[in-house]
């Protein structure tokens, strides 16, 4: 049948000028037992190129890949490159892979070439992408990169450092400069940050850790690290603190006398963080949420949680809540501190909840869920976003104007590093209500 088709298909290209008619048709289609579609005819139609892949990428210690496709007649695959063989480089419709092996290269800077692979009268590129190696570059202990320059005359600093690298995780590359790629990709992609690139100045600080990882329990010192961080902190597995502040403080000195925000990263997978003074995060992808809840509270917000049994003790009053922008102690939405959101055109979003800053009863918070309440959504609120931008641009010396505010905070939906499934949200603790604990060690 499909021969029969294709017959009729082949036939109908030749004589495609003319209007084909049933009776033409039912006649070709009888002679197609005595003649069939020429031969170049057939391969036009039927030639295809089918690829598992568009590009073939070398990193530096591999030198040979499969490229896999399906021709439906004789091939070949060329290159104009003489560091690219191809085994073999041609065949009929049987082959189906290629060795592509590139020659073992030791400069620094990737290399590129094309692939052409030819079948019958049609063909397709493929791009080849091979390495460069990666510098041994060492880190001193102490060393500072700067990582991003603000344009602004008074940036906002941003310093990265790590605890439970050691000397060889701070290699250029190494363990500890991904991870922390990783905390500030998810941090620029969170609504505001993403709006103020400019403003920032971001550096690396390295310290080397005679071990990886740490303490599980801050009463055992398991492992030799930097600054001695440890999880289980009060009694909470997940909480996971710096201890030796005095230590990390200097070694953010190195890069600037004006940190506005320091982060650090911890070796090791187990889930947990903390924050206040500082963002603490382990390198579990789940913590770089607790970690931006921290950041939160580094920019001067408050929990919108209800938490009755933290609120006694330690005697949390509605005048501390007065003090915190992101909940008010009204609900009236024309007094409340964000009435300047409410009813806006993208800011349906915005009310008032019962229930914030450790109340269940008599304080407000903007939305019904949220990065200081319970990630659902995994997103700061409009109030929220404000003030943060307000930190951000005050710093420079700028005057804070709610229009300009407005126009960039147009994108403000759940960034997309940020897009956990509900089954993920679920499996999620609220945050730590421990924030004192930087308060206390500053
Ligand atoms: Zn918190």
């Amino acid at each position: 049948m499909h021969f029969i088709l294709n017959y009729i298909y082949c036939t109908l290209k030749k004589t495609k000028k003319t209007k084909p008619n049933m009776k033409k048709l039912l006649f070709l289609t009888f002679i197609l037992s005595l003649v069939a579609c020429d031969k170049s005819s057939v391969a036009q139609i039927e030639n295809s190129i089918e690829l598992t892949t568009s590009s073939l990428t070398y990193e530096n210690n591999i030198t040979s890949l499969p490229l896999n496709f399906e021709c439906s007649s004789d091939w070949k695959i060329t290159t104009t490159d003489n560091w690219i063989t191809i085994d073999p480089s041609s065949g009929n419709a049987s082959v189906k892979t290629a060795t592509i092996s590139a020659e073992i290269y030791s400069e620094t800077a990737d290399r590129t070439t094309t692939l052409n692979i030819i079948c019958g009268d049609i063909s397709k590129e493929i791009s080849i992408i091979q390495k460069g190696v990666i510098e041994n570059i060492q880190r001193k202990d102490g060393d500072v990169e700067i990582i991003k320059e603000s344009s602004k005359a008074i940036p906002f600093n941003i310093v990265v450092l790590g605890d439970g690298f050691t000397k060889e995780d701070n290699v250029k590359g190494g363990s500890f400069e991904k991870e922390a790629d990783k905390i500030l990709e998810f941090l620029f992609s969170a609504s505001p940050f993403e709006n103020y690139k400019e403003y920032y100045n971001v550096y690396y600080v390295y310290a080397h850790s005679k071990e990886s990882g740490a303490d599980m329990s801050p009463g055992k010192n398991t492992k030799n690290t930097a600054f001695n961080s440890t999880f289980g902190y009060g009694g909470i597995d997940r909480l996971l603190v710096v201890q030796n502040t005095a230590k990390l403080n200097l070694y953010v000195k190195k890069a600037t006398q004006k940190p506005n925000l320091k982060i650090v990263v911890v070796n090791s997978n187990k889930y947990g963080g903390s924050g206040g003074g500082m963002a603490v995060a382990s390198t579990n992808s789940m913590s770089n949420l607790i970690a931006l809840h921290e950041i939160g509270h580094v920019f001067t917000l408050g929990d919108e949680y209800a938490d009755e049994q933290y609120r006694k003790t330690y005697n949390i009053t509605l005048e501390m809540a007065k003090k915190v922008p992101n909940v008010d102690i009204t609900n009236d939405l024309k007094e409340i501190k964000w009435k300047h959101f409410i009813g806006l055109e993208g800011y349906e979003a915005e009310g008032a909840y019962e229930g914030g800053y450790y109340f269940e009863k008599g304080v407000w918070r903007p939305q019904s869920g949220g990065m200081m309440r319970n990630y659902k959504p995994a997103s700061f609120n409009a109030i929220s976003r404000e003030t943060i931008a307000k930190i951000i641009i005050k710093n420079a010396g700028e005057e804070y104007n709610f229009e300009e505010f407005l126009k960039k905070d147009k994108s403000h939906h759940i960034s997309k590093s940020l897009s956990l499934s509900p089954i993920e949200l679920d499996a999620f603790p609220m945050p730590v209500p421990l924030e004192y604990y930087y308060k206390k060690a500053k």
